[in-house]
């Protein structure tokens, strides 16, 4: 028994299911120290996008540590900072004609998700948003209190009063109009429920399962905001920074949300760093009203500069776009048929494989047996029933198609 089978718990996730020790990695292989290798299709659940140890990045943030830079700078107007806000801006916040005010946020996706939920309250003044069940954004206490699974909200006395839970375009509410409900609820004097300050939503449920929200369903949810003065905010976290294409998720829907929280990937290298973008006109925060020590992680910085010079550099949307549809042909055509009742989704490079009706034990089954093969995959959705697909985007198609074959390999031996 090793120190870490002796030291966890039973309730911890990734590392149950993967129980080896890792030592290295490179692109879309991990390496374990007993020499084993893995393909990736984790991606550090969205923070790998441009694979581990990307060598161009690695090389940046390498050069600027010999340099004697700044390490760490706290809220100083340091070069690595004004690099990337510089970089940041000419090359995809003008592009794509946003104009955003930058707010960085601690570390992790859930302080961006904090900070939106702090700053959308003071705007509006009014303390109720709505979020919708299946989404997942964060485990700090007010992050979790708009997260809907009960599995790791329930017991931590999350202040669930002002969150109001919506339903999901999705399974049994597929055919429900839930934009038309929430007009009602926000009309109806017998609702029971107030005006929210903001309306949080993902454009891909990852956690939840990966459900991609339908365009027009997007633009009336950014209508619906409008005519009833709320905030729209996307938590872009997980499927940001060119997950589905371009840089930004909800760039497909043509809409534009007042608050965006970036996290995982804007890195480029997995170092923690998260930030909001937020439309001018809510920009109201006073100097010193959100702060927090990490906000200055200037390795962070440099590595985000080179991963926008590196995504540029090889046209990664355009190489979403080709595994993109390898990837729909694959499941559809090859996994969708081996047995009944699999259910595919997905968009860009984050798909799922939906094995509700096969319940919790095959979908855990699959993911096992895909480990043995050499395949890092996920098991998300309401009861961890969907395998979700989730390759460093750079992932070299030799390496994808391989990773395929293995999740196909483990229906064969699972089925059989
Ligand atoms: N929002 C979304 C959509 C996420 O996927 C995640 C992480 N899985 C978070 C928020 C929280 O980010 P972090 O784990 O970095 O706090």
């Amino acid at each position: 028994m090793n120190i870490f089978e002796e030291r966890e718990s039973n309730v911890r996730t990734y590392c149950r299911n993967f129980p080896d020790v890792f030592h290295k990695a490179v692109g879309s292989t991990v390496y374990s120290e007993s020499g084993v290798e893995f393909i990736d299709f984790l991606a550090g659940a969205g923070a790998l996008n441009y694979g581990h140890n990307n060598q161009y990045i690695k090389q940046k943030v390498i050069s600027y540590l010999e340099s004697d830079a700044i390490a760490h700078g706290l809220d100083l107007h340091t070069m690595a900072k004004r690099d990337f806000l510089e970089k940041f801006s000419e090359a995809v916040l003008i592009p794509k004609k946003l104009d955003y005010k930058i707010q960085f946020c601690g570390s992790t996706g859930t302080n961006a998700v904090e900070a939106a939920l702090k700053l959308a309250r003071k705007v509006k003044q009014r303390t109720g948003i709505f979020s919708f069940m299946g989404g997942y954004h964060g485990m700090t206490l007010g992050s979790l209190a708009i997260s809907s699974n009960n599995g790791i909200r329930l017991g931590a006395g999350v202040t669930s009063s002002h969150v109001t839970f919506m339903p999901f375009p999705y399974g049994y509410m597929e055919n429900f109009d839930t934009i038309e409900y929430m007009e009602t609820v926000l009309t109806d004097v017998n609702s029971g429920v107030e005006k929210p300050a903001a309306i949080i939503f993902e454009t891909v449920q990852a956690e939840g399962g990966v459900v991609v929200a339908p365009i027009e369903w997007m633009q009336r949810l950014r209508n619906l905001c409008d005519r009833h003065d709320i905030l729209l905010i996307c938590d872009d976290i997980q499927v940001g920074c060119g997950r589905t294409g371009p840089f930004f998720s909800f760039e497909r829907a043509n809409i534009v949300p007042d608050i965006v929280a970036i996290s995982k990937s804007i890195s480029g290298y997995g170092f923690p760093m998260s930030l909001l973008l937020i439309k001018p006109e809510f920009d109201i925060w006073e100097p010193g009203e959100h702060t927090g020590t990490f906000r200055g992680n200037q390795l962070a910085f440099v590595g985000a500069s080179a991963a926008i010079e590196y995504r540029e550099s090889i046209n990664l949307e355009y190489e979403v776009k080709l595994k993109e549809s390898f990837l729909n042909t694959f499941l559809n055509e090859e996994i969708a048929c081996l047995s009944e009742k699999i259910v595919i989704r997905g968009i860009g490079m984050i798909w799922g494989i939906d094995l509700s009706d096969r319940g919790a034990s095959f979908a855990k089954a699959i993911a096992q047996r895909c480990y043995e093969l050499g395949l890092i995959v996920e098991r998300v959705g309401r009861d961890d029933t969907v395998i979700k697909i989730l390759p460093p985007l750079n992932i070299e198609m030799p390496v994808l198609r391989k990773g395929c074959s293995i999740i196909k390999q483990a229906f064969f031996d699972c089925i059989n």
